[in-house]
């Protein structure tokens, strides 16, 4: 430690973080109230001009400001720590492995309510005696009887409101009197804090009995008892999980613990939440983004007072405070929206394994698709492993082909033969699923003339055409144009819409397959939620029908009478330039394929693709998604990449390219700095203009640094965060940095 020479004050100070990008935290001095304040609390202080809100992360007695450079904290605003103490802990963990400044990771953790000075619960004044005081203090009271018979009547009682004293006949000013003497006290406590949701004594009246591989599962995870254990719940569409997930929700519920369970961003769906509602009578709170701040505030706030024995949430739901937690569960764990893709850019299924490490409670990560991070992780036996192959209740395995399109004349993206088969399906009083992962109308609008193509002007990227209402839109940006009727370049009037979108094959399909009902989900048709309750429930009364949409109808969502489902174009994903890429499309496959058949009813699969020999895809015909995913881990191994290897990205942004690449060649002269002496074993790749080079008008380069241990990944970052602060950017200009990224583009 340097020393701070005769200027720095000596005596107690609280350091504070605040919400800014800044990653120091700052010194204030304690509140004039003099109270001693816990780590996690909220205080309002002064900040540059502002009043602000931060949180008292620690307290030292010394700071390296002279006193008269710092100021006071100004309130209190809490008599408790927002988080408890553990989850606090796991904050400070996140900020430091996502080098991201605490104040804002504290920020994020916080309902937008209490991001103001608001207390989180009213609080009343309660006036006890002081522990001791001697005789002679008492003494002194003998010419003061009203004061005397105070104390006489404080000895007698607890928590006494200030309200019960004036009734009792005495004034303010003695109350005042003998807090001065320090022969009473007042705290502050709370008001109307409910009641923890009371234990389950038959948790589980409705529970099904067990199939065998369920029990074993159940069995495996029971043996771990109460203790932090970490599973992967490997089960095929269908089989089951959502039953064992509910047996051992039973068990902690009984014992009066909370389960948190998260789930992607779409799905959580009221048939989600009406699953577990069903099931156990508790109090049960939902979080996600569809709530408004006050819905938000009271849900967090429940589950902080332990009064909901169950939490149901989307990504951020991980930081919900729970002061009796016993299960976290995170439902399709391989899902790529439990990442947050800005600002504080964590992981929430690789938050939930370190939370259930910290809270030391089991963590159940469950999929029918396990990603290969999570697959690795159990063969390392950090996860157990946990099968269930077979689907529950009986209903037999799908059958899929490949169709090969490559030299076929299709019919709005459809070959004959699938044509044929939803006819059959149709016929037969089944439902059929088509999936194409494109929404609006069709991907490219050109010039039959000349070489002009749509294109935004804010982003590297083509404009989709929309039939509703006629208009270009770009999907990375949101801009959106009328549809034009002439060519802006040669001003022909031979335009033409190329490849196939949601809209353009609804329109077809409706056409010729008119005596059926065909609906259409995907993000502008399921705007209003209304509209997407119908749908669900027109495809849930059973009758044959076409349900035809993009990955909305990958997650979440049991279509028992569906028999065929198609996946339109399977080459898209085919060759993606990201190296997830083909994990992701097996993922999306494996999962809509999931849709298909039950009981006595077996399903069918169709791929088409004009690729029908590609590895990827005869696969998928031939193997299980275990074995697939086993040799896309031997191609990630011979690669040395994720997860045989740690990803860190640097992103810059800014208004024009060449100050973003240099701002990231200074960022790599620092990385070099650290990792050349320390001869760390550091790869540094780029930087290099984003593989999306502009976006809603702002130009991006990328820096990547890849480690072989996380543990040499987060030495490396820790210091060349802290040379990174020595950057000033100028205007404009955005540094980044996403550990563990998801996405490249
Ligand atoms: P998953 O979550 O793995 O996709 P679910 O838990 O939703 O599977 O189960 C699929 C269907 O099988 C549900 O209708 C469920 O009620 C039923 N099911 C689950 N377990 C059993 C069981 N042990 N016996 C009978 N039906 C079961
Ligand atoms: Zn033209
Ligand atoms: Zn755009």
């Amino acid at each position: 430690m340097s020393s701070f020479g005769d200027k720095g004050y000596k005596g107690l100070v609280y350091k504070v973080a605040v919400p800014s990008p800044l990653r120091r935290i700052f010194d204030y001095l304690p509140p004039a109230s003099g109270e001693k304040i816990e780590p996690g609390t909220r205080v309002q202080i002064n900040f540059g001009q502002r009043k602000i809100v931060g949180f008292v992360i620690s307290q030292a007695d010394q700071s390296g400001l002279s006193k008269n450079k710092l100021k006071p904290i100004l309130t209190v605003i809490d008599s408790e720590p927002t988080f408890p103490d553990k989850l606090f802990r796991f904050l400070q963990w996140c900020a430091h492995y996502y080098q991201h400044p605490i104040g804002e990771v504290l920020n994020t953790a916080t309902p937008v309510k209490l991001r103001s000075a608001r207390a989180l619960y009213q609080e009343v004044s309660t006036y006890h005696l002081v522990g001791s005081f001697d005789d002679s203090q008492l003494q002194a009271l003998d010419r003061a009887p009203k004061q005397k018979t105070l104390i006489d009547f404080l000895a007698r009682r607890k928590n006494v409101s200030k309200q019960e004293i004036l009734d009792q006949g005495y004034s303010t000013s003695i109350i005042n009197t003998l807090k001065h003497k320090a022969l009473i006290e007042c705290f502050q406590t709370h008001a109307d804090k409910p009641e923890p949701f009371p234990p389950l004594i038959d948790p589980s009246p409705k529970a099904l009995p067990l199939n065998q591989e369920q029990q074993l599962a159940v069995d495996k995870i029971r043996s771990g008892g109460n203790a932090f254990n970490c599973f992967l719940l490997d089960g095929v569409t269908g089989s089951g999980k959502t039953e064992v997930y509910m047996q051992i929700m039973a068990d902690q519920l009984r014992e009066g613990r909370q389960c948190l369970i998260l789930v992607p961003e779409i799905g959580l769906t009221p048939q989600t939440v009406s699953r577990f509602q069903q099931r156990f009578n508790c109090p049960l709170s939902t979080l996600h983004s569809g709530m408004t701040d006050n819905e938000r505030l009271g849900a967090w706030s429940q589950a902080r007072d332990g009064a909901v024995g169950i939490v149901i949430g989307t990504r951020s739901a991980i930081f919900t405070p729970l002061p009796n937690p016993g299960l976290i569960i995170i439902d399709e764990e391989h899902d790529g929206s439990f990442k947050q893709q800005d600002g504080f850019r964590y992981s929430a299924r690789d938050l939930a394994v370190m939370r259930g490490r910290e809270e030391n409670v089991p963590v159940i990560l469950g999929s029918a698709t396990p990603s290969l991070e999570s697959l690795l992780n159990a063969q390392a036996n950090k996860f157990t492993h946990l099968s269930l192959v077979h689907r529950a209740g009986g209903a037999s395995d799908s059958i899929t082909t490949v169709v090969d399109t490559a030299n076929e004349y299709l019919e709005s993206g459809l070959s004959e033969q699938l044509l044929f088969k939803i006819d059959q399906h149709l016929s037969a009083n089944n439902q059929v699923l088509l999936f194409i992962n494109r929404r609006g109308y069709a991907p490219v609008l050109s010039c039959s003339q000349c070489s002009w193509i749509a294109e935004c002007d804010e982003c590297v990227s083509q404009l989709t055409v929309h039939a509703q209402p006629p208009s270009i839109r770009c999907h990375h940006c949101g801009v959106a144009h009328h549809l034009p009727n002439h060519c802006p370049q040669c001003n022909s009037a031979t335009l033409k819409t190329s490849g196939i979108g949601t809209q353009k094959l609804e329109k077809y399909l409706a056409e010729r397959f008119s005596d059926y009902p065909v609906i259409r989900i995907d993000r502008d048709s399921t705007r209003s939620k209304r509209k997407f309750d119908v749908m669900l429930e027109q495809i849930h009364s059973g009758e044959p029908c076409i349900l035809l949409g993009t990955q909305m109808l990958a997650k979440g969502h049991h279509f028992p009478n569906i028999t065929l489902v198609a996946i339109v174009d399977a080459d898209s994903g085919l060759f993606s330039p990201d190296f997830r890429g083909q994990e992701f499309m097996i993922q999306t496959l494996v999962q809509v394929s999931g849709r298909a058949g039950r009981a006595d009813r077996p399903g069918e699969v169709v791929i088409q693709s004009r690729h029908a020999a590609h590895k990827a895809l005869t696969q998928l015909t031939q193997s299980t998604y275990r074995e697939i995913a086993q040799s896309l881990l031997d191609e990630r191994r011979e690669a040395a990449m994720p997860p045989f290897s740690q990803l860190t990205l640097v992103r810059a942004e800014g208004s024009q390219l060449r100050h973003t690449m240099d701002l990231l060649k200074r960022v790599n002269e620092y990385a070099i700095e650290i990792i050349q002496p320390s001869q760390s074993q550091i790869q540094v790749l780029g930087p290099v203009p984003a593989p999306m080079e502009k976006k809603a008008g702002r130009f991006r380069s990328h820096l990547l640094f890849k480690a072989e241990t996380k543990s040499s990944m987060q030495q490396f970052l820790t210091q060349l965060v802290y040379q990174l602060e020595n950057i000033k950017l100028s205007r404009g200009l955005r540094l980044s940095i996403d550990v563990d990224p998801m996405e490249m583009i």
